[in-house]
């Protein structure tokens, strides 16, 4: 079933459009955490950024900073926060790839992102070990995740 975006994509439901090119799409979040909050998604469904081609990635990245600098432009935000949300526990509730672009006004209170905590050095250097040994594994797999082996 197609997702929501898929929706919005194909006109079969509304969407306050601001921006579209072949790979991409920008239109108003229906429940904007401020003023002219936007997302942009990929017109190709893809549920999540490990799924996303990285061709339609750079797409749609291009397309995000082209529609912060309309919203800088439009509104005169004084900053500019940028969230993409993968799973659930992250906060994603549309699987269909998007980034939200939010202006952001002094006070205005609109983002929590997170609590910084402290940490405990000797956690970091085995977490930075342990997260590049996996990126450097993970150069042996294609863009989907399989391995090199078995896509052959
Ligand atoms: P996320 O929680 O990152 O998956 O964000 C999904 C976003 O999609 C939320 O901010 C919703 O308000 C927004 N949304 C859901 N349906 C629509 C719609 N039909 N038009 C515009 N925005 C939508």
């Amino acid at each position: 079933m197609p997702s929501i975006f898929s929706k919005i994509v194909s006109g079969e439901i509304p969407a306050l459009k601001i921006y579209e090119d072949q790979a991409s799409l920008a239109f108003l979040d229906i429940s904007p955490a401020s003023r002219g909050h936007t997302l942009v998604i990929s017109k190709d469904e893809h549920a999540d950024v490990y799924a996303m081609p990285p061709e339609t990635l750079a797409a749609v990245t291009r397309t995000v900073q082209r529609v912060a600098r309309g919203l800088r432009a439009a509104l005169q935000p004084d900053g500019i926060n940028i969230i993409q949300n993968n799973g659930a526990a992250a906060g994603q509730t549309v699987f269909h790839y998007h980034v939200h672009i939010i202006p952001r006004w002094e006070g205005d209170n609109a983002v929590k992102l997170w609590q910084p905590r402290d940490a405990d050095q000797a956690e970091l250097r085995a977490l930075a070990e342990q997260i590049g040994v996996a990126i450097s594994d993970l150069q042996s797999v294609n863009a989907q995740g399989v391995p090199k082996s078995a896509s052959a």
